[in-house]
């Protein structure tokens, strides 16, 4: 079993160190996974953490102070659907919110960037997946630059600078958010480029995967070297000690899933939630309703 200064370690050894430079390639193994966690440790701990998250959840919807937000970002195929299922689970769904994020409508065009994300993000008390997310805007809109062009931006904006200005944009507006009670999370679902052939290979095999693919995700393969760059510069530069960055190894899925369940179950646990402390008033009131209740005449 994982102790506590194990998982604190393991924890530590995903996050992007905010200020340093890293290589994606060099740095992160999408295949990575300490020896002493086996596929069946895996999911017994995954089944107790969520046990207690869903504890964690009723606090934090009780105590109306917090809300999360998941970014989940990753390529194609690298799991981010079945890690939202598995991880959230035994998650109460009133307290829980997804939004995926695809290419965005011509009203969302005639607004600012952020806009669409802004208007999902979860209220105090509850826990918001963004599948896919704003990084989308430093991520596919950089590597397709047409789609840098549709967002009809004022002349000057049209340019390399632009990047640069959105990294510090995001990491104000993230600031923003901690400031205010939105604790926020940020994953990169890291698959290795074979692991992604074999997957797609699988949905294109398994007719009841078929639905999943798209020939858009084999063109979208091809600029797999674009998209590292991209992510890599989106992990030297948002990487901030207010909202760090994981890199979760992606080849196994019950690995990515056990270790995005660690880190939301250590940051919601890390809040210190507690039930709100009833007042005297109410106190006095709910005795009150007891009496009323007891005295019911059957
Ligand atoms: P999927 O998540 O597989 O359903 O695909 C959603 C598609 O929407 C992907 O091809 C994304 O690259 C695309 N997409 C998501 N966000 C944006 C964005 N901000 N601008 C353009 N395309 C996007
Ligand atoms: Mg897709």
């Amino acid at each position: 079993m994982v102790s506590k200064i194990d998982r604190q370690a393991f924890l530590q050894s995903l996050i992007v160190p905010p200020g340093k430079e890293i290589s994606l390639h060099k740095d992160y193994d999408p295949g990575f996974k300490p020896d002493y966690i086996t596929k069946e440790d895996a999911t017994l701990l995954l089944q107790q953490g969520i046990e207690k998250m869903a504890e964690f959840q009723d606090k934090l919807y009780a105590q109306d102070t917090y809300a999360l937000l998941i970014n989940l970002q990753a390529m194609d195929a690298a799991g981010k659907d079945g890690t939202i299922r598995h991880v959230m689970s035994g998650l109460n769904p009133q307290g829980c919110q997804v939004f995926s994020f695809k290419v965005p409508s011509a009203e969302e065009l005639d607004h600012d960037y952020l806009w669409r994300y802004y208007k999902a993000l979860p209220e105090r008390g509850r826990i918001g997946i963004f599948n896919r997310s704003y990084y989308e805007e430093l991520l596919v809109v950089r590597v397709h630059q047409n789609l840098l062009e549709r967002q009809k931006l004022p002349p000057e904006d049209r340019t390399k600078k632009v990047w640069q200005r959105r990294f510090e944009e995001i990491n104000n507006f993230e600031k923003y958010l901690v400031n205010n009670g939105v604790i926020v999370l940020k994953f990169f679902l890291n698959v290795s480029k074979g692991e992604q052939k074999k997957r797609f290979l699988e949905r294109i095999d398994r007719p009841e995967k078929n639905w999943k693919f798209s020939e858009n995700d084999v063109k979208e393969r091809a600029f797999w070297g674009d998209y590292m760059k991209a992510y890599e510069e989106v992990f030297n530069h948002t990487s901030t000690e207010w909202a760090p960055w994981y890199i979760i190894p992606a080849d196994r899925k019950w690995f990515t899933r056990l270790a995005v369940g660690a880190v939301i179950y250590h940051t919601l646990e890390s809040l210190g939630l507690k039930y709100p402390t009833v007042t005297e008033e109410h106190h006095q009131a709910l005795l009150k309703a007891k009496e009323i209740l007891e005295n019911e005449p059957d």
